[in-house]
C-alpha cells in the first residue's frame, strides 16, 4: 500500500509559487529523504503536507492512506497519523513537556491516556534518548538547546507512534553524539506500517539510517531520485553538477 501520493502538488505563500508540481509516492514501510538547497522548498512541502493555513494548494493533490487530504485541517491530519517535526520547533512558555505530551496524546488517541502508563511511556521514551526525567517539567523548548529542542520532537514522535513522520532537518545543530541517538531512536521506529520523510542536506545521518530512496527537490519540484548512493554523490559534486552530469 502506498501510504503517501503527492500528485503534481503545486503551492504558494502570499501569491507566491513555491511548490511546482511535487510528485512523490511513499510506500508503507519506507523511509525516503528529500534534499535539495536553500530555499528550494523543502520546509514549504513539510508544512503543506500538514495543513499549514498560510499556504494555498493550487493544483494537484495529497492521498494519504488513499484518501485525500486537502481540505483537512492540520489536526485532522495528525488524528489520522502524520507527524512533523519542524525545522524550527516553537517554545510555548507556560507549558510543561508532560503536560504538552499528555494533551497531544489525548487528542490523537481520542482518550486520556492513563497517569502510570503514561509515566512509564515516557520514562522508556526519555531512556532511549538519554534525557534526564525533570527534562519533561520543563516549559516546551523554552531555552532548550539546539540539541534538546531535536531530542524533544523524536520523544513526541515516539509517544505518537505517527504513521507517517516528516521530519524536517532534524539533524541540524547537533554535536556527533546526539546525532547518532536521534537516529538510533529514528531507526529503531521503522516498521512495515511506518513511512518516514527526511529532509536533510547532510549525508551522515541517512548514513546511520536504512533509507530506501532519496529525491533531489530543486526550485519545488523533484528533479532526480535514487538510491542511498545519490546522498555521498551530492557531497562530492553538489547540487548543480549532480544534476548536470544526470
Ligand atoms: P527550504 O526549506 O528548502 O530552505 P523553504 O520552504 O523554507 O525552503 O522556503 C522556500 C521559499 O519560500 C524561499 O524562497 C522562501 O524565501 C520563501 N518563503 C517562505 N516563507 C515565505 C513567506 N511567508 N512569504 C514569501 N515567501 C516565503
Ligand atoms: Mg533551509
Ligand atoms: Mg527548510
Amino acid at each position: 500500500m502506498n501510504l503517501l501520493e503527492i500528485k503534481n502538488l503545486h503551492a504558494e505563500i502570499d501569491g507566491k509559487p513555491i511548490l511546482n508540481g511535487v510528485d512523490l509516492v511513499i510506500p508503507a514501510g519506507q523511509s525516503h529523504a528529500v534534499m535539495g538547497p536553500n530555499g528550494s522548498g523543502k520546509s514549504t512541502l513539510s508544512y503543506v503536507l500538514l495543513g499549514h493555513p498560510k499556504y494555498t494548494v493550487t493544483k494537484g493533490d495529497i492521498l494519504f492512506k488513499g484518501e485525500s487530504i486537502v481540505d483537512k485541517t492540520p489536526d485532522e491530519r495528525a488524528r489520522l497519523g502524520m507527524f512533523l517535526s519542524l525545522q524550527y520547533p516553537t517554545s510555548i512558555p507556560g507549558v510543561t513537556g508532560l503536560n504538552f505530551l499528555k494533551n497531544v496524546l489525548k487528542n490523537i488517541r481520542g482518550q486520556d491516556v492513563p497517569v502510570r502508563e503514561f509515566r512509564k511511556e515516557v520514562n522508556e521514551a526519555l531512556t532511549k534518548l538519554d534525557m534526564k526525567t525533570d527534562f519533561m517539567q520543563r516549559y516546551v523548548n523554552d531555552g532548550f538547546s539546539g540539541g534538546e529542542k531535536k531530542r524533544n520532537e523524536i520523544l513526541q514522535m515516539s509517544l505518537i507512534q505517527p504513521a507517517l513522520a516528516i521530519l524536517d532537518e532534524i539533524d541540524s545543530g547537533l554535536d556527533v553524539d546526539a546525532l547518532r541517538i536521534i537516529a538510533q531512536n529514528i531507526e529503531a521506529m521503522r516498521s512495515s506500517e511506518r513511512s518516514m520523510l527526511l529532509i536533510t542536506h547532510y549525508q551522515r545521518l541517512l548514513s546511520y539510517l536504512t533509507i530506501d530512496r532519496i529525491h533531489i527537490f530543486v526550485g519545488g519540484t523533484i528533479r532526480m531520485s535514487g538510491g542511498k548512493e545519490l546522498a555521498k554523490q551530492l557531497e562530492e559534486s553538489g547540487y548543480e553538477r549532480l544534476l548536470q552530469e544526470a
